[in-house]
């Protein structure tokens, strides 16, 4: 057989055509009346595709330049912050704030788990300055409550900036920024949006533009009042990705065009999408007898953890998949590695695709001797053309 290599990792995700080739003609200088259109418009559509009135700044980074610069922009040295963290990504935030002098309180859960709104209530002071947390974790795919976060801050009349790394949140699950009273989401362009690695992007409400004001961390290439006021002359401040930020374009027109035109309405397709493939997949392997590593009711859409067998190390499945079918799943990162492994449902993944993925998976159950009793052809793609079937049947 010949083999196609796919990608079914959190990001990168696999690519859009149309923003391949809006990516490869994008020969524009940045400082130009071509250039400012594109760039006005796409940071209108993004606004769209976030969900919010608030202003959206692009960076030319990966996403983890987007969390720097909500900390160096937000907090100045010896602020009190309070990090949420049950993964890699949160680990990420307990160490940034810290570079930035931040006094981090941290409330910490194993990987795998998430906070209960207790937890989070006993943590904060009434001299926190700010919350950082994951929306999704993409380490270990459970989806933490932001809605509850963000309730709990405004019934303790917290002073907080609520500050959410939502890279693999955004387009994967439902978030509404201005009617919970959010004030920082974050999102990368390897992830959701269908475009190579190398944009970052957040959304900030107003009253996180206005605590900038007062802030004094150090910032120079990351400084979000000077992007804000270029972007509203519809530039950068310095040479941007031009072609990604084609690209980001021609794949906000794609999502816009699968809600008929409407990108709000594409947004929560691409959402449903997501968490049809992630509701699929869930089954598949509970059929086939393997476990979940999220909590149920708290599993992200972007990707699902799943366990191993008992005794078996996770490598022997993803390196299953890679040789005998070119498809490229995650192994666990950090401590998780060797103990699970992750399939993506975030960004360019459809039905077709999730049902590759089982039947790969059931492929390499018998070709790897997974101890998996009872497990017999086709019980994993049954149990997930059931689901597909149920989730879809009114839609
Ligand atoms: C991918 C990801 C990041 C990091 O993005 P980089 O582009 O690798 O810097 C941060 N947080 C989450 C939740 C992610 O999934």
């Amino acid at each position: 057989m010949i083999r196609k290599t796919r990608l079914f990792t959190p990001g990168p995700t696999p690519l859009l055509p149309a923003a391949q080739f809006a990516m490869a003609a994008a020969d524009i200088h940045h400082r130009t009346p071509e250039f400012r259109a594109l760039y006005t418009r796409v940071l209108a559509q993004l606004k769209e595709f976030v969900g919010t009135v608030n202003d959206v700044i692009i960076l030319s980074s990966g996403g983890t330049g987007a969390m720097e610069a909500s900390v160096s922009n937000l907090t100045s040295p010896g602020d009190r912050v309070l990090v949420l963290t049950a993964g890699k990504f949160g680990e990420r935030w307990t160490s940034l704030t810290k570079a930035f002098g931040c006094q981090a309180d941290v409330v910490e859960k194993p990987y795998g788990q998430t906070f209960t709104l207790d937890e989070v209530k006993a943590a904060l002071k009434p001299e926190t300055r700010a919350v950082f947390v994951q929306a999704t974790e993409s380490s270990t795919g459970v989806r933490h409550d932001i809605k509850g976060i963000a309730e709990l801050l405004k019934a303790e009349k917290s002073e907080a900036l609520l500050i959410v790394d939502a890279i693999t949140g955004l387009g994967t699950t439902h978030l509404d920024m201005d009617g919970w009273g959010v004030d920082v989401f974050i999102g990368g362009s390897q992830k959701a949006v269908m475009i190579p690695p190398g944009l970052s992007y957040l959304a900030i409400s107003a009253r996180a533009w206005d605590r900038m004001e007062s802030t004094h961390n150090p910032r120079y290439y990351f400084d979000l009042r000077k992007e804000r006021k270029n972007a509203a002359k519809g530039e950068s401040a310095y040479t941007p990705s031009v072609a990604l930020i084609a690209a980001l374009g021609a794949s906000l027109d794609y999502i816009a065009g699968q809600g008929g035109g409407n990108l709000v309405e594409g947004r929560k397709k691409l959402v449903d999408n997501a968490e049809t493939c992630a509701a699929m997949t869930r089954s598949a392997a509970t059929a086939m007898g393997l476990k979940l590593f999220a909590p149920v009711g708290y599993e992200a859409a972007a990707a699902t953890a799943i366990l191993p067998p008992d005794g078996t190390d996770s490598g022997v499945i993803v390196k299953g998949l890679k040789s005998q079918f070119a498809a490229i799943v995650t192994d666990g990162q950090g401590e998780m590695k060797g103990h699970l492994f992750r399939i993506a449902h975030i960004g360019f993944f459809d039905y077709m695709d999730t049902i590759a993925i089982i039947g790969a998976l059931e492929q390499v159950a018998i070709a790897a001797k997974l101890p998996l009793p009872g497990f017999a052809f086709g019980n994993g793609l049954i149990a997930a053309q059931k689901t597909f079937a149920e989730l879809t049947a009114t839609k």
